[in-house]
């Protein structure tokens, strides 16, 4: 189907990634209604041209698509199916596009819930940071039918040109929840090192310099090295909270498969420390609770 260039969409949740996105589908020119729980964040995007809707209902009126990113399943339930939910005004066939970060189970049972009410589900969740958001570059890992994902495509372009399609619904949370936990592992893992080194008094620019330069070099290496060393957690893209919620539903899912996760566990029981002393703080700041020696008898 092709989507002229003023078809209405709603866009509900409009924190760090949210606007962002928001803010591509307005420049592709569809006409946007959004949502946020805080009005305030919708503010230059009303300005830019999109409709403010006063629920996530009146975003959904009259759409083509709902695409909601919000915090995590709780956040979706309420957007969805709360007494002022999306899925109460979406009209039939629309598209339900669910770009949260969520349980595999919540994608399963919402996409039944939301096809009951004769909506079209699509898994959507995306890695990239929020200015690649901002960009329309993000990776989008998708669950759904392919006749239902070529419907979607018009409303996913503006957002990303790599679109992973891993199978129906489901199999895109199964994959974003994969990655996001081999990324709390990673990044805990970086953080334990660099505790041991500081704790032995090594020269950290030193210790920086040869870790940038070897081996254990990841992508997550390069970009949390770095800031754990200098202490310096400015411009947060990914809190501790969401970290931690990701990894939690990773194991969630693995118990369902009979997996015993040993690296998993800890990774959780190590961001489940990070939320507690700062969840809105970036998800690099968990070397500030690790590094702390415990004491002696
Ligand atoms: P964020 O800045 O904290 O925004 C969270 C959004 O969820 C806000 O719009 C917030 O509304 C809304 N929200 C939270 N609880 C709610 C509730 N009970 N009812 C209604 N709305 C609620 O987070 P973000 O970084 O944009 O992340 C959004 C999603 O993208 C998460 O699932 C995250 O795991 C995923 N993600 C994030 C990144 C990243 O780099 N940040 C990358 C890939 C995927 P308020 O504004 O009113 O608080």
């Amino acid at each position: 189907m092709s989507e002229s260039a003023r078809t209405r969409i709603g866009f509900i949740g409009l924190g760090k990634m949210g606007h962002g996105m928001a803010g591509r589908l307005l420049d592709a020119g569809f006409d946007v209604a959004v949502w946020n729980r805080s009005k305030a964040k919708a503010d230059d995007l009303i300005r830019r041209g999109a409709r403010w809707a006063d629920s996530p209902a009146e975003a959904a009126r009259e759409a083509r698509a709902i695409l909601t990113m919000v915090a995590d399943g709780a956040a979706s339930q309420t957007v969805w199916l709360g007494p002022e939910g999306a899925a109460m005004t979406a009209p039939a066939g629309a598209l339900a596009i669910e770009c949260s970060t969520v349980s595999h189970q919540h994608t399963l049972d919402m996409a039944a819930a939301l096809r009951a009410r004769g909506l079209v589900y699509i898994d959507c969740p995306v890695t990239g940071l929020p200015d690649a958001a901002a960009r329309g570059e993000l990776t989008l890992l998708v669950g759904a039918e392919p006749a239902d994902l070529d419907q979607a495509r018009p409303f996913l372009t503006p957002l990303s040109q790599t679109i992973r399609h891993f199978g129906a619904v489901g199999a895109g949370t199964v994959y974003k929840l994969i990655n996001n936990l081999m990324g709390a592992i990673q990044i805990a893992g970086i953080a334990e090192g660099i505790a041991i080194a500081e704790q032995a008094g090594l020269d950290m620019a030193l210790v920086r310099e040869a870790l940038l330069g070897s081996v254990v070099a990841s992508p997550q290496v390069l970009r949390h090295a770095p800031r754990m060393i200098a202490r310096d957690f400015s411009n947060a893209t990914f809190t501790a909270a969401l970290r931690h919620k990701d990894a939690v539903y990773a194991v969630q899912l693995a118990e369902t498969l009979r997996l015993e996760l040993p690296l998993s566990r800890a990774a959780v029981a190590s961001y489940a420390r990070a939320t507690d002393a700062a969840p809105d703080d970036d998800e690099g700041k968990i070397v500030e609770v690790i590094s702390k020696p415990y004491p002696r008898d």
